[in-house]
């Protein structure tokens, strides 16, 4: 890379970023902080900033090649990845395959619970407020988003959908949900930007169901590391 690596500008729960010396590119570095329960629960997850790094990588590769674009440029090292520099759209896009989570909370539902197809749900990216529940129209209303915008995420996000459940079953994985974050660029592109990771997934293992993700460290499961390390395995090979 030619771009020189300048001061920080945001620190977030998972990772670092830095402006560079490209006013269209910056660089995130991914920590070992795992946080839960918006910051109630906090901790260190031993190798997670690599593990998340790499398997975040092996997947925006593949999505790129199946047409999702994405803000990935290149990792630096193994926790610094050069992306390019978006604004992101306050929206946490979350897709569900099986009932989990929330979802399972808000409507009194069993963990596991398949549901007839998948659902795509938007949150407002808010930590003070817990990322509430928004709808596409209340979210287009506020001007957060356009109407036109908010059907590609939709619809992008059911692609990554396909192509991730597809990727992992075969790798042994069943993807029951995750969450995606998009940001425009300088050129008012859509692309895919944040990570995922099994910070931002739910990965079961076919046949046991044993956890693969970050339910691990909220559930106080224990074997946290060892799952992000089989997670690797599994995605990088
Ligand atoms: N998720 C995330 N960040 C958030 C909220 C959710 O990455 O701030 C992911 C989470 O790991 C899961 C999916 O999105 O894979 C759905 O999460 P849910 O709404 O059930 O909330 P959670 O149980 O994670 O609080």
């Amino acid at each position: 890379m030619t771009a020189q690596v300048l001061d920080s500008f945001y620190e977030g729960k998972a990772k670092v970023l830095y402006n560079t010396s490209d006013p269209q590119l910056i660089v995130q570095y991914f920590k070992d902080d795992a946080t839960a329960f918006n910051r109630q629960k906090f901790g260190q997850i031993v190798g997670k900033g690599p593990m998340n790094l790499r398997i975040t990588v092996a997947i925006f590769k593949l999505l790129e090649q199946h047409g999702v674009p994405t803000h990935l440029v290149q990792a630096l090292d193994d926790r610094r990845l050069l992306t390019r520099r978006v604004e992101i759209v306050p929206l946490e896009v979350v897709v569900r395959n099986r009932v989990a989570g929330t979802f399972a909370k808000r409507y009194a539902l069993p963990e596991g619970m398949h549901l007839k197809e998948p659902i795509v749900e938007l949150f407002y990216k808010k930590d003070e407020l817990n990322d509430p529940l928004i709808t596409a129209q209340a979210a287009t209303a506020l001007g957060w988003t356009t109407a036109a915008e908010v059907a590609r995420i939709e619809a992008y996000a059911l692609q990554v959908n396909k192509v991730l459940c597809d990727f992992l079953l075969i790798r042994g994985i069943e993807l029951i949900d995750f969450k995606l974050e998009f940001g425009r660029a300088a050129d008012g592109t859509l692309l895919l930007a944040d990570e995922i990771s099994p910070d931002s997934c739910r990965f079961w293992e076919v046949g046991t169901g044993k956890k693969l993700d970050k339910d691990r460290f909220r559930q106080d499961l224990g074997g946290v590391e060892e799952a992000y390390a089989e997670m690797v395995k599994r995605i990088v090979g």
